[in-house]
């Protein structure tokens, strides 16, 4: 961004006037003027009218509308029952806390990949705000190896394996798809956990104790983790493939991509919000059973090397890994972790909750913050520079922070049927106050202001040139003041 002085312009649609502007270059107070659904303009404060104008109280800071890169909307639990939220609704909390895009996953199944992938979007068409997939590649066969190609040239670029539950992929089915996967130029991203060191991990756990929920973290070792991180990273670089990581959960994951990548694969990976916010003392508590998610939350010291991580762009993303589920799904396995369906809601907390650890506590600052909400996402799913940066020309995706604005979670009402919220009662401090999705404002002071429907499908076009770029340490921007 290069804000200069400038005559006066007044043809905007909309202005977002004299908020600390967090731009592509530069951090700096400037006005945003929106015409349609671009951004048209980036200029000194007071410079730019419009239609209508937000003027920006004192503090605030207007970053790029989030991107959730792993989400589970609607979600099929377990046979003929569906996670409790739907598009219209998870779409809605997703704005009023400050997401505007969602990256979704197509679900498993065991016909066509691309017949898979319309259902999907039809359910999605009740969005408020954008949305895009990662195709789940379950159950290999020559017919659906050969939809990638068609579902990468429609956007669906990126693809998510399991290496362990029932639709995991062996080694050799692995290895097949990361290479059709690659040759259509998309990208192959995995659940990685090693389902062998798992399957002995538990059996050893439930050998001396019950399922306890407190045992549940031994259940699923780290090891597993990097396990399978070196393999899918071994045959990225094999094949020359570029390979994504979801929700890495601490050290030992993170050592296997730190080495992958000192070692030229291209590997990109996120982490989740809960495992920047929470550790395995969660697994003590009465409500334990809350945290039952995998990988598992790790010890204090993994969560210190995340946020090393993030710092150093070794993780590119923070995501929710939202699953709405509620009480009828979870009691059932409160105090039996192997009969817990594992996951949590957390689309609304995500990006307060990052927001409040990176920039109100400092962790990564306002750029680092931008960098894994928003930019890296964008970077690495194909959507930038459309999506993920405050610049001339991109998508009006932009949040108005109040970043004094004290809460305690939940701080808004999710609305999408969960009766129960892993974050309760934590406290932090700065709120979005307004959210603007391609131009419209879709949500002001914790209520939603948008239309169902108006959200439209992203096309991901994977370009391994725009990648986020690893750092010897991330500079932490500037602070506003809290
Ligand atoms: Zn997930």
């Amino acid at each position: 961004m290069s804000v200069g002085r400038c005559p006066v312009r007044d043809d905007f649609d909309l202005v977002v006037s004299g908020a600390l502007v967090v731009g592509e270059h530069d951090i700096e107070v400037a006005d945003v003027g929106v015409t349609g659904e671009r951004i048209a303009a980036l200029a000194a404060p007071g410079t730019l009218r419009g239609t209508r104008i937000v003027e920006a109280s004192p503090g605030a800071v207007l970053v790029p509308g989030g991107i959730d890169t792993h989400t589970h909307i609607a979600w099929p639990i377990a046979e003929g029952v569906r996670s409790l939220d739907d598009f219209a609704s998870a779409t809605r909390a997703a704005a009023v806390s400050g997401t505007t895009t969602v990256i979704d996953f197509v679900p498993a199944s065991g016909g066509s990949l691309l017949a898979a992938a319309r259902e999907r979007m039809a359910e999605a068409a009740s969005s408020l705000i954008d949305y895009t997939f990662h195709p789940v590649i379950a159950r290999i066969t020559p017919d659906r190896l050969r939809e990638i190609p068609a579902l990468v040239d429609e956007g669906l670029a990126s693809f998510k394996i399991y290496t362990t539950y029932d639709d995991r992929l062996d080694d050799g089915e692995i290895r097949a798809v990361m290479t059709t996967v690659a040759e259509a130029g998309g990208l192959a991203g995995f659940h990685a956990e090693n389902h062998a060191i798992l399957e002995h991990a538990r059996s050893a756990v439930l050998s001396d104790s019950a399922a306890a929920i407190d045992r549940f973290p031994r259940s699923r070792p780290g090891s597993a983790e990097s396990a399978a991180i070196g393999l899918v990273t071994h045959f990225a670089r094999e094949l020359g493939a570029p390979v994504y990581v979801y929700h890495v959960s601490g050290g030992e994951a993170l050592a296997a991509i730190e080495a992958a990548g000192e070692s030229g694969v291209l590997v990109q990976a996120e982490t989740c919000t809960h495992y920047l916010v929470l550790d395995d003392s969660v697994y003590r508590r009465p409500d334990g059973w809350k945290y039952v998610i995998t990988p598992p939350v790790r010890d204090a010291a993994a969560q210190d090397r995340l946020w090393d991580a993030l710092r150093a762009g070794v993780l590119g993303s923070v995501a929710s890994d939202h699953c709405a589920y509620g009480l009828e799904h979870k009691l059932p396995g409160a105090a039996d972790f192997t009969v817990l369906p594992p996951g949590a809601p957390g689309l609304d907390a995500r990006i307060p909750l990052l927001w409040d650890h990176a920039v109100t506590r400092g962790r990564l600052g306002l750029r680092g913050f931008v960098e894994v909400s928003a930019t890296g996402p964008a970077r690495t799913f194909g959507m930038y520079p459309r999506k993920g940066v405050i610049r001339v020309g991109a998508d009006a995706d932009l949040v108005l922070w109040n970043p004094a604005r004290e809460w305690t979670w939940p701080a808004f009402e999710a609305g999408w049927g969960s009766d129960y919220e892993p974050y309760e009662g934590m406290t932090g401090a700065g709120l979005p106050e307004l959210t603007i999705s391609r131009g419209r404002v879709v949500a002001r002071d914790g209520r939603f202001t948008g239309t169902e429907g108006a959200g439209r499908f992203v096309p991901q076009r994977i370009d391994v040139r725009q990648w986020p770029r690893r750092q010897a340490a991330r500079g932490a921007g500037r602070r506003p003041s809290v």
